[in-house]
């Protein structure tokens, strides 16, 4: 096939698919600005995983990640000129839970007495944690103890946590900024509880999304290093790190919680003294470029405007949602969770023939709007919830046309019979 009939012929292809500054569902980066583009571009050719051919990109990984584990804390004599922060990028979040999962399970094993029974370890999270967690205790042969939620509280409970520990637990996760209703979970009572009742159990914080909203919002809130359970911490570069999908930290508290075996040397590329840690090897150096060029160019005060920005932008669609009638707003405002909102229908309202599946579905007819409906995590599965998060794309004016367009839609839905056999849908 010739390439202009082939390109054109994904170009159609390529149509069907909606349009990425509507999708409201996701937290992953859709648009950026012209410069870091560029500098995407210029660096497709780079794999990052060859230090010794291209020994500035290497540099540019290592002071990310030191910029990262800095914003989080980390105790400073592990994050010095002289000693690098232990960590690395990744693909995402996910990758960097799997590296942090297999390494509190390899702690847990090194630790263990050798006449303890070989139990399956386990590992205590929230019924609201991310899909990723799942796959990575089938990955690593590791039991998950959910949490169950006690609503009206949508977060992880502290007692009820440590209610769940024993020998073979290998940590308790929590996470800042659900993905559910991106409220972030009580770290702090937490490390508090473990730390009162004398019990050794690590930390990981999964700060997927507010790893990068938290420090610059809230940076009274402690939830990172400053907590002395806390071992290790993930985030998404392509997240509120505000890098197109493909980037995201791993960063451990000290090299003591990142196990030998785990970093391996290799020598075919030239220098005997590389090492990888990593589950892929070769991956595109282009994000971790954008990252650093994000990190440079905005630094804190840019990032917190930002920040600010997407909060208030979250706090202006809650109100007018809210004044609309018929909705309930679970998410919080402020900053104090993440800058979206989580909403759902008021169910006093028992006349109504509809609910939270249809708006999200007539939404995307009406205007194109992708707007997930769910329903929340065990216990609190009863509740359907519909989600916008607020990114750097959807700023006051898609804001007063999605207040507008969610308007007509529960205009049509109410005046309809939806739901009957008679229904206009
Ligand atoms: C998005 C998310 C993940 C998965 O992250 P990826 O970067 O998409 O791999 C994990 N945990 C939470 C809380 C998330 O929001």
């Amino acid at each position: 096939m010739p390439s202009e009939t082939a390109s054109r012929l994904i170009e159609n292809e390529l149509l069907n698919d909606g349009d990425p500054a509507r999708n409201l569902g996701t937290f992953v980066t859709t648009r950026m600005p012209p410069t870091p583009e560029s500098l995407i571009l210029q660096t497709l050719p780079k794999n990052i995983a060859n230090n010794e051919s291209y020994p500035a990109t290497t540099d540019i990984q290592r002071k990310c990640v030191d910029m990262v584990a800095h914003l989080f804390h980390v105790p400073s004599s592990f994050s010095s000129p002289e000693q690098d922060a232990t960590g690395t990028t990744t693909a995402g979040s996910s990758e960097a839970i799997l590296l942090a999962v297999l390494a509190l399970k390899l702690r847990w094993l090194s630790r263990r007495s050798s006449s303890s029974p070989t139990e399956q370890p386990n590992l205590i999270l929230s019924s609201a944690a991310h899909i990723c967690w799942a796959k990575a205790c089938l990955y690593f042969s590791i039991l998950p103890r959910y949490v169950p939620l006690i609503p009206p509280n949508l977060t992880l409970s502290p007692e009820a946590a440590i209610s769940l520990v024993d020998s073979n637990t290998i940590g308790i996760v929590t996470i800042l900024g659900t993905t559910h209703t991106g409220e972030y979970e009580p770290t702090f009572s937490l490390n508090s509880l473990l730390v009162s009742s004398k019990l050794d159990i690590p930390i990981h914080v999964d700060a997927a999304s507010g790893g990068f909203v938290a420090p610059f919002l809230t940076p009274s809130l402690v939830w990172d290093f400053r907590l002395e359970k806390v071992v290790s911490i993930n985030v998404s570069g392509h997240k509120y790190g505000l890098v197109y999908a493909g980037l995201g930290f791993i960063i451990w508290r000290s090299p003591e919680y990142l196990p030998k075996e785990m970093v391996m040397k290799m020598n075919y590329l030239g220098n005997p003294h590389q090492k990888t840690v990593t589950l892929n090897f070769s991956r595109g150096a282009s994000h971790v470029v954008a990252q650093y060029y994000n990190l440079l160019s905005l630094g804190f005060d840019g990032y917190k405007n930002v920040m600010t920005d997407l909060t208030k932008i979250a706090d202006l669609l809650a109100d007018r949602i809210e004044d609309m009638g018929g909705f309930l707003v679970l998410s919080k405002r402020n900053g104090e969770g993440l800058p979206l909102v989580a909403f759902r229908l008021d169910d006093s309202i028992t006349t109504r023939r509809f609910n939270e599946f249809d708006v999200a579905q007539e939404l995307t007819r009406q205007g194109g709007w992708m707007v997930p409906a769910y329903t929340l995590a065990p216990n609190a599965e009863m509740i359907n919830v519909l989600r916008v998060v607020v990114r750097q794309d959807f700023g006051v004016e898609q804001c007063s046309e999605f207040v507008e367009d969610l308007r007509m839609v529960m205009k049509r839905l109410n005046d309809s019979s939806f739901g009957s056999d008679k229904g206009i849908f």
